[in-house]
C-alpha cells in the first residue's frame, strides 16, 4: 500500500519509526521489538537507514518482516551522500524486488571523513538527486522527503531552505515528514510558509516522545530543536526519576499529537525508537480519537 493513499483518506492515524540493528547480533531483539510495534496496527512504519549503507540489509529485512507478518505498510529509508551511484542503484533494485512501495529519500548527514572541499567529487550532494533517481526508476515508488520546521542546520535562512525543499518536492516527493519539534506553533508557522511557497504535498509531523533526560540531550544534539519552558520545567522536575520522566514525556508527546489532530493534521509520525511500550501507551492515550467516528 502506498502511504500517499493513507494520507489523503481524511482519517486520523498514527505511524511509528523504528531503526535497524547495527550488527547481526542485535537483529533478533530489534526484530522482536519492531514486531511488537507492528502488532499495534499503525497506519505505517518507517525503518531508518544507517548513513553509508552499513546497515542497509537490516533496514530492508525489518521493513519486509513488518509488511509480511502484520500487513503494516512499510517505508524504507535510503540515504545517498556517502554512496556511489552504483550502490544506490543496487539498493533501489533491492527495495523494488522486496515489494516495498514506499521510500524515504534522504541525503544523510555528511560523515566527518568527507571533506566539504571535495564536494565536487561526490556522486550525490543533495537528497533531490536521489528523489530524481527514484522517480526515474521503473518501480512507481511513493516517495517521501525530510523537512525542517526549524530549518536544516546547514541552511543560511528559512527562505533558502524552503526554496530547496520546493525543488525536492517538484522532483517527485509525494509527501514530507518533519524533523522533531517540541512546540507546535513552529510547525504551524512552517506550514503557512511552505504553502505560501507553493508546496502542496501532505506534511507528516514527526513527534519524539522524550522518555529520559539523556535522550533529550542526544535528540537536541541531532536536531537543534527549540525546547519550550514548559518542557524544560518537566525535565528539571522529573529528569532524575526514570518512571516519572517516562510518564511525563509520553503525556507531553500525546498532548502535542492531540493539538495537531485538532488543527487539521491527519497522520502523525512518532519517533518510537524501538520502544513498543512507549508506542503502545501513546496509541492507547489516543484510542477514542483514532476511532475516527
Ligand atoms: P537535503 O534535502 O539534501 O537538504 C540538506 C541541506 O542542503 C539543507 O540545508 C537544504 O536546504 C540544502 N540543499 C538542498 N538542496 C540544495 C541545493 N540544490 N543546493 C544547495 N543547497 C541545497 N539520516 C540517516 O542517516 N538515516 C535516516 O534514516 C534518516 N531519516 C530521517 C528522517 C527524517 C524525517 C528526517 C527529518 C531526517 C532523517 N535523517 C536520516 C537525517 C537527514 O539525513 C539529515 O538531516 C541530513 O543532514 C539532511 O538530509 P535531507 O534529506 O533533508 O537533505
Amino acid at each position: 500500500m502506498k502511504i500517499i493513499d493513507l494520507l489523503t483518506n481524511g482519517k486520523m492515524s498514527l505511524s511509528f519509526e523504528v531503526f535497524p540493528p547495527k550488527t547481526e547480533t542485535g537483529f533478533e531483539s530489534v526484530k522482536t521489538s519492531t514486531e511488537e510495534i507492528a502488532k499495534l496496527n499503525p497506519s505505517f512504519m518507517s525503518v531508518t537507514y544507517g548513513a553509508g549503507g552499513g546497515t542497509s540489509k537490516y533496514t530492508l529485512d525489518i521493513a519486509k518482516n513488518i509488511m509480511a507478518l502484520y500487513g503494516v505498510p512499510s517505508l524504507a529509508h535510503l540515504t545517498c551522500v556517502s554512496s556511489t551511484r552504483q550502490t544506490v542503484k543496487e539498493r533501489i533494485e533491492e527495495i523494488k524486488a522486496s515489494g516495498i512501495q514506499n521510500v524515504m529519500a534522504l541525503r544523510g548527514d555528511i560523515p566527518k571523513e568527507l571533506e566539504l572541499s571535495d564536494r565536487s567529487k561526490w556522486d550525490y550532494r543533495y537528497a533531490v538527486e536521489l528523489v530524481r533517481e527514484l522517480k526515474n526508476s521503473d518501480a512507481d515508488f511513493c516517495i517521501g522527503g525530510a523537512c525542517y520546521p526549524e530549518i536544516h542546520p546547514e541552511s543560511i535562512n528559512q527562505n533558502e531552505d524552503i526554496k530547496r525543499l520546493k525543488e525536492k518536492v517538484d522532483a517527485g516527493c509525494d509527501f514530507l515528514t518533519t524533523q522533531m519539534f517540541f512546540d507546535n506553533n513552529l510547525l504551524y508557522n512552517f506550514l503557512y510558509k511552505i504553502r505560501e511557497a507553493g508546496i502542496t504535498v501532505p506534511i507528516i509531523p514527526g513527534i519524539m516522545p522524550i522518555t529520559n533526560a539523556n535522550q533529550l540531550e542526544r535528540a537536541l544534539k541531532l536536531s537543534g530543536s527549540f525546547i519550550p519552558q514548559r518542557f524544560k520545567s518537566l525535565v528539571d522536575k522529573f529528569g532524575s526519576n526514570p518512571a516519572a520522566m517516562k510518564e511525563a514525556g509520553i503525556i507531553y508527546a500525546t498532548d502535542q499529537i492531540i493539538d495537531l489532530y485538532a488543527n487539521g493534521i491527519t497522520n502523525v509520525h512518532v519517533y518510537s525508537m524501538n520502544k513498543p511500550d512507549v508506542a503502545a501507551k501513546i496509541q492507547s492515550n489516543l484510542s477514542d480519537i483514532l476511532k475516527n467516528e
